[in-house]
């Protein structure tokens, strides 16, 4: 056994011990420290002794298995004395007043190394009790920072340093000061920064405010050190170590806490980058890839959906709207919003009129018995003009986070030109295929679904409308007044039109219905309830002649006759006398 064998191996003993310390792992220091000694060339018992009085009593004992040695359970000064004197059964090596250590070797142990032995023991049981000298206050920091650094949760290095000032100074009182847009989520008690008059607040806040260490001290005694946590773009908390009642700290404990609250604060900010970039990087990439997709020319249905799902994925809201805003002022809430925007029109109509920019509430009550606390309203704009908005809820308050807000905000700025285009697009489809006046869809639209339909189904009827007498409304009331009532017509038409029915201008005055899903009767009963209705509600009142036409049972049967049949059945109506329903 060699000095330098010793010295290496315990030195490393003495940093590992030093990292468990702090380590959160509580491991018996004891043993490990007897462990270590065991470990070393030619030792094959190592026992530990402790004072009780009169005598020594073992207290621990390392020792080979199948060895016959026999190491006494006691042992009194005087069987100590023989020991050191003789060397032959071991050598007892005082470690304190307290604490005998005796170590056998198969051959004999220099006394150079009895006492570097000692006096590393003694290095490690003040560590074990917290106590330090300066070499250890420079391992230890050494070590802290090899550990803070490599952390990636902030609140993990604050609770390694909380732990580690327990253990240095365990009956000094330590309070945890933290701002309160500091996202630090601790398994211990936090204090606020508070900013009022206080002496013993101010300086909590002057350490906050100045990132620099403050010592509040009463006569000569330090009765508070107040540790920033500071990194170099700002200062994430403060440790408060409180002097009185506990150990009382010198100059050289206070430099030694000043530093590992630097080296803490240095660490948290390191962790709250490394969060920061890991979080732009993955909203990055999540924009990209929403991009990518809404490049893939889907249609409006498509597009809301899809973004429905994925914002609805990240941000967990319960309720989300798409509020658009035609050009004449009208909001159409898309198909892909959730439940509560479809039944809710007082609440979007009201939102659509505040002012039109991007919200975010935690606790949001301006709307009465909205079941929704948390609220993100985002504009949708193209260049200047807002041409609708995305909403998000949940019922909770305080639900999303500010930095989710941002997020939404620019995930959907980066969705606003999809929209805008697709909207665009299906407008002008739109436009196409509608009639102006009326807004229903012109005859040549009709006519092609009308050939579209019969592929799938013969069932279909077709009606044919007529306004009795338009020309009179026209010469009476002019021809404003004659639009006007057209308009009401077609609206009539469209409300009394399901999801099925087709309703079209058919040229001038006349208007009509195809009905894939009706057999004739059940569009005779259509068409007269549209004509009791329109004679009881348009104004100035007109009445319709109406005639009704089906497929025939024969395969040849044309579209063109279809229409001929239906014509023909109006004109009798007409004959008739007008106001009336005939089948053709
Ligand atoms: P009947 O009961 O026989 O159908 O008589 P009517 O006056 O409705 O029929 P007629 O065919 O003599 O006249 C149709 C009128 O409808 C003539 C035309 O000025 C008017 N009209 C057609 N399209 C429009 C329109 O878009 N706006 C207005 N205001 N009038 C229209
Ligand atoms: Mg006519
Ligand atoms: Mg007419």
């Amino acid at each position: 056994m060699d000095l330098q064998h010793v010295r290496d191996h315990l030195q490393h003993a003495y940093n590992e011990l030093l990292c468990s310390i702090w380590d959160c792992k509580r491991m018996d220091h004891l043993s490990f420290i007897v462990n270590q000694i065991y470990a070393l060339n030619d030792v094959y018992v190592v026992a530990v002794y402790q004072w009780h009085g009169t005598y020594y009593k073992r207290l621990l004992l390392h020792q080979l298995k199948n060895s016959t040695y026999a190491t006494p359970e006691k042992m009194t000064i005087e069987e100590q004395k023989l020991y050191e004197r003789t060397n032959e059964k071991g050598y007892p090596i005082q470690i304190t007043e307290d604490y005998l250590l005796l170590i056998t070797t198969r051959k004999p142990m220099q006394a150079s190394i009895r006492s570097f032995i000692r006096s590393e023991v003694i290095n490690m049981l003040d560590l074990m009790q917290g106590q330090m000298n300066e070499r250890t206050q420079y391992q230890f920091l050494y070590h802290l920072t090899v550990t803070l650094f490599v952390q990636k949760q902030k609140s993990t290095i604050v609770e390694i340093i909380l732990h580690a000032f327990k253990h240095f100074y365990p009956t000094n009182k330590i309070q945890l000061l933290l701002s309160q847009d500091t996202e630090i989520d601790v398994d211990y008690p936090i204090e606020p920064i508070e900013y009022n008059d206080k002496q013993s607040v101010s300086l909590s806040t002057k350490a906050f405010i100045s990132g620099e260490v403050q010592v509040e001290k009463q006569l000569e005694t330090v009765s508070s050190i107040f540790l920033p946590l500071t990194g170099n773009q700002g200062v994430y908390g403060v440790i408060q170590l409180f002097g009185k009642g506990g150990h009382n700290f010198s100059n050289q404990d206070i430099l030694f806490v000043t530093n590992v609250a630097k080296t803490a604060g240095k660490a948290i900010e390191n962790a709250s980058l490394m969060e920061h970039n890991k979080r732009l990087i993955s909203e990055l990439k999540l924009i990209n890839d929403v991009t990518h997709h809404l490049n893939s020319n889907l249609d409006l249905k498509d597009i809301a959906e899809y973004i429905r799902d994925t914002i609805l994925e990240i941000c967990e809201a319960q309720e989300i709207g798409f509020i658009f805003y035609t050009e004449t002022g009208e909001m159409t809430i898309l198909q892909a919003s959730t439940d509560y925007f479809h039944g809710s029109d007082s609440f979007t109509t009201f939102l659509m009129e505040q002012e039109m920019r991007a919200t975010f509430h935690g606790n949001y009550n301006a709307f009465p018995d909205l079941p929704y606390r948390s609220l993100i309203c985002i504009p949708l704009q193209q260049g200047v003009k807002v041409y609708g908005m995305v909403v998000l809820m949940h019922s909770s308050s305080y639900f999303f986070s500010f930095e989710m807000f941002k997020f939404m905000q620019s995930l959907i700025q980066h969705c606003s030109l999809a929209f805008f285009n697709t909207i665009l697009k299906e407008e002008l489809q739109k436009a196409v295929i509608t009639d102006d006046l009326t807004k229903l869809y012109s005859r040549n639209y009709l006519e092609g679904k009308i050939s579209q339909q019969r592929q799938i189904t013969r069932n279909g009827s077709l009606i044919l409308f007529d306004i009795d007498d338009f020309k009179k409304v026209n010469d009476t009331y002019g021809h404003h007044i004659g639009d006007n009532v057209l308009k009401q017509v077609a609206k009539i038409i469209r409300q009394f039109s399901n999801h099925h029915a087709i309703p079209a201008r058919w040229g001038g005055e006349e208007l009509a219905i195809y009905t894939p899903d009706k057999e004739i009767n059940e569009a005779v009963v259509l068409a007269e309830e549209i004509c009791n209705y329109v004679e009881n509600n348009t104004d100035p009142p007109v009445t319709l002649s109406c005639g009704v036409s089906t497929w025939k049972n024969n395969c040849n049967d044309s579209i063109s006759e279809l229409f001929v049949r239906a014509d023909r059945a109006l004109y009798k109506a007409k004959h008739r006398g007008k106001n009336s329903v005939v089948r053709g």
